[in-house]
């Protein structure tokens, strides 16, 4: 039986690396749809090779050059903000849900109310809404597959583990391509150096959380949520040459370690294989090659967003939507060059104490559309502090 996927942000780092796995093995895999935000031609030319049944596209000023270029295909096209929701719709055993950032929370709840399987990258969603998001799996009885190299280490780690048995879970960070700069060296960073990661090659906003360790923070509150793990049992370690991925501390002293090449196609093809092991074409890891593997205490004072993600992650409540909302807006500016790279911590750093220091924010959101309004209201904050410094 031929398993149906369907790609939320099929254009993408993660999307492509998702039809590369398709295509290695096309005995086991369908695409039925496909999604992405404006990239017509990359979505056109994906769909022509892979033949969904359905394309969405979200920018709907896209759609006509869309539409011309899968002309006799037989492809139905839909567009606008709501063309991933449609995506998500169309009957699929397993969708990956790749959408980068906030925008990917509504197709992906989507998905998962359709109970099937979902191999989940896009992290944001967990860290906006992660008691709704696995709330609403648990009760559709969607599996959540984590694709984060990370996470998917953790979950192969946790798989015959009982939660009374774990001391801490370790995540690794590579350091991201400023790991050794001094912190006067990072006020003059540019976003063509953020980008520039030294060992995953990602989508450009992955890319500069990874060089911030906002990311590191954001896969805190998304193992959190994950694996129903307590933030004080959740942990932190540099790792430069990302080879071990996850630690599980046991309380009898063992320590449970995950160990992989650096390649996403691994943690890919291992939840869209799920239950089954997949033998994607990926190199051995070659201890004796690697000579050496390094480990080092992440530096917060120089790195801010690694501790403001960490209490954001303590505090709970509307503190990570306030987080992630934040870090959006100011990488976005970064990338566009309005602000400097240590100014992203600066502006998540102010939206948090804008919600600490304000009574109004007491009741805790709890459905989609008022984690919406959440974020749209701190995105809107954050945007004025922008709109303040320029
Ligand atoms: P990317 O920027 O390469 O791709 C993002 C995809 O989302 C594109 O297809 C884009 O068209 C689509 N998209 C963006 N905005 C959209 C919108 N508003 N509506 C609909 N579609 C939209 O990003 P990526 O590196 O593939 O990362 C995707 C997600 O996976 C992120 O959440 C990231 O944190 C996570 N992730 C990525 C990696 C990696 O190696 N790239 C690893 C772990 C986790
Ligand atoms: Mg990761």
């Amino acid at each position: 039986m031929q398993k149906r996927i369907s790609i939320l942000g099929a254009t993408g780092s993660i999307g492509r690396s998702t039809l590369d796995i398709v295509a290695a093995f096309p005995e086991r895999f369908r695409v039925v749809a496909l999604s992405a935000a404006q990239d017509s031609a990359g979505l056109a030319e994906l769909a022509l090779k892979f033949r969904p049944n359905l394309v969405a596209i979200a920018d709907a000023s896209k759609a006509e050059d869309l539409k011309a270029r899968l002309h006799g295909s037989a492809i139905e096209v839909v567009s606008g903000p709501s063309a991933a929701i449609d995506a998500a719709r169309v009957e699929a055993d397993f969708t990956m849900a790749a959408i980068v950032g906030f925008a990917g929370l509504a197709p992906t709840l989507e998905a998962v109310k359709s109970g099937r399987s979902i191999g989940l990258a896009n992290k944001e969603c967990l860290v906006a809404a992660g008691e709704l998001f696995m709330a609403t799996a648990r009760q559709h009885g969607a599996h959540i597959l984590p694709v984060d190299s990370e996470h998917n280490a953790a979950f192969q780690l946790l798989m015959g583990v009982s939660p009374e048995a774990i001391k801490t879970l370790t995540l690794t960070a590579s350091g991201g391509p400023f790991h050794a700069f001094t912190a006067q060296q990072l006020e003059t960073v540019t976003a063509e150096q953020a980008v520039r990661h030294p060992i995953w090659s990602m989508g450009q906003k992955i890319s500069v959380d990874s060089a911030t360790l906002m990311n590191k923070g954001l896969e805190l509150i998304e193992a959190h949520h994950l694996f129903a793990i307590a933030p004080d049992q959740l942990d932190v370690i540099v790792h430069p040459q990302s080879v071990v991925h996850a630690m599980l501390s046991l309380n009898d002293g063992s320590v449970l370690s995950h160990q992989a090449p650096p390649d996403m196609r691994g943690p890919i093809a291992f939840c869209m294989g799920w239950p089954d092991r997949l033998a994607p074409d990926i190199p051995k890891l070659n201890f004796t090659e690697l000579g050496k593997l390094e480990f080092f205490q992440p530096d917060r004072k120089k790195f801010r967003c690694l501790a403001l993600a960490e209490a954001a992650m303590q505090a709970g409540a509307m503190a990570p939507t306030i987080l992630n909302a934040a870090n959006e807006v100011a990488v976005a500016a970064f990338l566009s060059q309005s602000i400097g790279f240590l100014q992203i911590a600066e502006i998540v750093e102010a939206s948090l104490d804008h919600w600490a220091g304000n009574v109004e924010f007491s009741a805790v959101p709890t459905t989609l559309a008022e984690i919406i309004a959440l974020d749209e209201m701190f995105r809107a904050y954050a945007s004025d502090i922008l709109a303040k410094k320029a």
